[in-house]
């Protein structure tokens, strides 16, 4: 039981880190320009269903999660009993996903949007955690729901974590489709050699072929 609520001490802290991280870079990507102006909107794409899915998904994990957290006998009641160990995986992983948002949100700066939008002076990023992976947020988005569902290790946690897992799929499509539209080759370009939600090994391909050129040449 002590290590029950030592889940749970940690269950908050991972989850009171990550939404600081949130609510700063939200606050610094919507503030005013040097020059003065609010960034600029020039194209805004509509989630519809997806964001509909995704909120109750994200709402139904929230209620879950301080039911579980409020009542002491819920893990009692509908447990998924993972090992002890899983759950402590859950814990690093959750822990990890910090550093990583912070990276994205630092490369991402002002052209991050919790809609998908294109700013007036939108430039595609392909550096840092963009190099390799066409939506490192999202991934890192899965990963912290995967640490909760670990966590929390019970059914009503995992039913809506998993909603909210699938749902950055459909979601990934529809931006690409936007940035597709927006960008055109430079985007194709960089869809050849990133992956959607993990790195890609094109890249390392492409470059050990153009090695081989070079070498031949
Ligand atoms: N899907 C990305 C970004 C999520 S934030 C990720 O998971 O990391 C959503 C906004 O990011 C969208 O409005 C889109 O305009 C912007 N965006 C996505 N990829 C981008 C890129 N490579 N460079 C610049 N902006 C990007």
């Amino acid at each position: 039981m002590v290590e029950e609520l030592l889940f749970r001490i940690l269950f908050v802290a991972i989850w009171t880190i990550f939404a600081g991280v949130r609510i700063y870079y939200r606050r610094k990507s919507t503030k005013p320009t040097d020059t003065g102006d609010a960034p600029q909107i020039k194209k805004k794409q509509k989630l519809g269903w997806m964001l509909l899915v995704l909120s109750i998904g994200i709402l139904g994990m929230i209620i879950s999660i301080i039911v579980y957290l409020l009542m002491p006998l819920w893990i009692l009641w509908f447990p998924i009993p993972l090992p002890s160990l899983v759950r402590w995986i859950g814990v690093i992983l959750g822990f990890c996903t910090v550093p990583f948002l912070v990276w994205i949100h630092r490369t991402l700066g002002r052209f991050w949007a919790a809609d998908l939008e294109i700013k007036e002076d939108h430039t595609l990023m392909t550096s840092g955690p963009y190099s390799r992976i066409r939506h490192p947020m999202y991934t890192v988005f899965i990963l912290f729901t995967l640490s909760a569902l670990l966590i929390a290790s019970n059914l009503f946690v995992t039913v809506f974590a998993i909603i909210v897992i699938l749902m950055f799929y459909p979601i990934s499509i529809k931006e690409e489709e936007m940035m597709l539209d927006q960008f055109g080759d430079e985007y194709r370009d960089y869809i050849q050699r990133t992956g959607r939600f993990l790195p890609s090994l094109r890249q390392v391909k492409i470059s050990d072929s153009d090695q081989g050129i070079e070498n031949s040449k």
